[in-house]
């Protein structure tokens, strides 16, 4: 920031009516932000902290003249600073940060979150995750190092992105014919992300310009296309390539990487280590329902949307009520004939004001023009995304009703969210009865209501809640005999989470195999990334890194990432050829995650989720705070590794 104020204000203030006009749609948090990091006005911060009752923008009832007054403040700071061609202020000391934050997001916040939101909101502009090396190229021992990445989506990329920066020789495989991942695989109606998108991106390649504060596919697929040809990653990824297998071999300390290319033609290279970045959620699962394979009509995943079949004028069967049947119903209801939805489990929902709305042009404008406006939004939803909650998805040993709630305030919350979803069906409370589970919230992935209460309202659409026994060329057969007519069926029954890295095959040392010793559900790993026996193997969105509490996966990703670097860099710098985590450390770091789990919401007896196995082991989502991982993983230490 540092390098662009003084043309940064410049530009602001060179047209005052959009200026004023811009101010007059942005958010009021963030410009009281900007506003006393330029004047260092306290009084003004403390007169319109009360007012700021939480982290997202609809939750502040600041008065219009007090907002105005924050405004003309604020012009007059640029104003100021553009006349005198001032240099940008120095930054605020430590404790007037934290009163700033704590005043920004209606809460307080921890002195010990301060390292962690102030390399997140990277006031300077640099680029604070990435890794440098620290000894000259010509002192450092290894010789020809290559690294293989194994993914092309936001874990792969970002990985390629800081290998490129340090240059360190590397190539991407990648399964399908571009790069994206899940965003590239999954387009069904209505996709688009959970998370706020100003948070959910790369801390180093902050968008200013998203159309929506959650927004579509299309927009995040572009966006990653955007970083690609920014980064010049694409002549680094071989395309239409699925790794099959990975084979350490010990006296070379390298690993040959086998794969399939789309002609069944195969190929294999070597290299000193692997990334493996293969996402969690992309091989879809769909039930051994019997019979379901004689069904005539178009059956697809969503994730595999067939958008050649015709749903207009349709009786279509939904199957599973997730995080993809919560966009895809609502997006294709007003079009088919009828829309069954077909519901194991009910899952809690919330309402975010914001996720339907497009980001105002003043907004956009701010982001782009005023000085640290987009870091601050970015802290507020870091923080309104993020450990806030965190303490209430533990237990209380003492609460009266464990079986619906984990304590006070989870109750609270339980309260609040069937409040709202009564209203929104309008009081019917049979309805009511199907839509609210009976585990605590945040027991399965909390969703983001999509107009799905309004969505079983309507007439064309309806909720079975029993199980189905079969299905036959034409209809869903219930267990009680009910046969439902259908023409389409659209499998929204998530994906194969827990058989972790599956199908790839990875045999490491001493004929230790990946699914060996995690069989299909009990994947282990330290920190997420690495596991013994497995040198110089590094995973990506790992065992136990999955986000479930808040945060995005893409903040985890950067951990991840800058951690591997390290590993990298000391086998590179030190001419270590062999990486391989010390057991005891592996173990005792998954007793302690055990431990931390045992409490949780997650392991709720009650709960049925991929997050856990069939012996009620989190196996998938992290149980930390994103500042214990932050904090776990911001140092690679070598003495946790036996290095040879
Ligand atoms: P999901 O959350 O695993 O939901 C699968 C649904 O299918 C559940 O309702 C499940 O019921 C049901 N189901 C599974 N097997 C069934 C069976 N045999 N009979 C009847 N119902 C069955 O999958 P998803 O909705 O695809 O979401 C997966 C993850 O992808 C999400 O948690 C999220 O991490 C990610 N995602 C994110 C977004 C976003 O950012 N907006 C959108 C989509 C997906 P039970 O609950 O009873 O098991």
């Amino acid at each position: 920031m540092s390098v662009d104020f003084r043309s940064l204000v410049r530009q602001a203030v060179r047209d005052e009516a959009r200026l004023r006009a811009s101010l007059a749609e942005s958010d009021i948090a963030p410009l009281l932000m900007v506003t006393v990091q330029l004047t260092g006005d306290m009084a003004l911060l403390e007169a319109v902290a009360p007012h700021i009752h939480g982290p997202w923008n609809f939750l502040q009832s600041v008065p219009e003249d007090l907002q105005q007054r924050v405004r003309e403040r604020l012009v007059g700071a640029l104003k100021d600073f553009a006349a005198h061609d001032r240099p940008a202020p120095p930054p605020p000391p430590p404790e007037v940060l934290q009163r700033m934050m704590s005043a920004g997001v209606g809460q307080p916040v921890p002195a010990e979150y301060i390292p962690l939101l102030l390399e997140e909101m990277s006031f300077g502009e640099a680029d604070t995750r990435s890794v440098g090396w620290t000894v000259d190229p010509a002192a450092r021992r290894s010789g020809a190092f290559k690294v293989l990445v194994i993914g092309a989506g936001f874990g792969g990329l970002c990985a390629a992105i800081r290998l490129k920066q340090l240059g360190i020789a590397f190539e991407v495989l990648e399964k399908n014919a571009d790069v994206g991942g899940t965003w590239l695989e999954n387009d069904y109606p209505g996709c688009a992300v959970d998370t706020p998108n100003h948070f959910y991106s790369y801390s180093f390649q902050v968008n200013n310009r998203w159309t929506r504060h959650f927004s579509r596919r299309d927009e995040i697929l572009a966006y990653i296309r955007d970083v690609v040809a920014r980064h010049g990653l694409r002549e680094h990824i071989r395309f239409g390539v699925e790794a099959s297998q990975a084979v350490y071999d010990e006296a070379s300390a390298t690993w040959r990487v086998q794969w399939r290319e789309r002609d069944g033609t195969t190929g294999s290279a070597t290299a000193n280590a692997v990334i493996t970045a293969v996402g969690q959620l992309n091989r879809p699962a769909i039930p051994a329902i019997p019979g379901a394979d004689t069904f005539k009509g178009p059956a697809f995943h969503t994730a595999r949307w067939d958008h050649s079949a015709t749903l207009d004028g349709r009786r279509v069967a939904m199957i599973g009520t997730g995080a993809s049947a919560m966009q895809a119903g609502p997006s294709i209801a007003d079009r088919v004939a009828h829309l069954r939805v077909f519901q194991r489990t009910p899952h809690w929902a919330v309402n975010n004001p914001n996720y339907h709305r497009e980001v105002a042009p003043g907004h956009i404008w701010s982001l782009e023009h005023l000085p640290y406006y987009s870091n601050w939004l970015r802290f507020q939803l870091f923080w309104a995304s993020s450990d806030g909650f965190h303490p209430s998805l533990h237990r209380d040993p003492g609460w009266p009703h464990p079986e619906r709630s984990l304590n006070a305030a989870n109750q609270k919350m339980r309260d609040m969210i069937i409040e709202y979803v009564r209203g929104e069906l309008g009081g019917d409370e049979a309805l009511l009865a199907k839509c609210i589970p009976s585990y605590p919230p945040y027991g399965k992935r909390m969703l983001r209501d999509n107009h799905w209460y309004q969505m079983l309202r309507r007439d064309n659409v309806t909720l079975e809640t029993g199980p189905i026994a079969r299905i036959t060329e034409d209809s869903i057969v219930m267990a009680d005999g009910t046969v439902h007519p259908a023409d389409v069926i659209v499998w929204a029954t998530g994906f194969q989470a827990s058989k972790l890295l599956w199908p790839l095959e990875i045999v490491g040392r001493d004929g230790h195999s990946v699914r060996g010793d995690w069989g299909d559900d009990d994947p282990r790993a330290y920190l997420g990334m690495t596991a013994p026996n497995y040198p110089n193997l590094f995973m990506l969105y790992g065992p136990n890194t999955n986000l479930a509490h808040g945060g995005s996966i893409i903040f985890h990703t950067e951990c991840q990432v800058r951690y591997i670097m390290q590993a990298l860099r000391l086998m590179i710098e030190q001419g270590v050829s062999r990486l391989e985590v010390r057991p005891e450390v592996h173990d005792a770091y998954n007793e302690r995650l055990d431990a931390k789990a045992a409490d949780m919401v997650w392991t709720h007896p009650g709960v049925t989720s991929w997050y856990k196995n069939a012996r009620n082991r989190l196996t998938v989502t992290s149980p930390w705070r994103l500042l214990d991982y932050w904090a776990m993983t911001k140092d690679f230490r070598a003495d946790e590794f036996r290095v040879g």
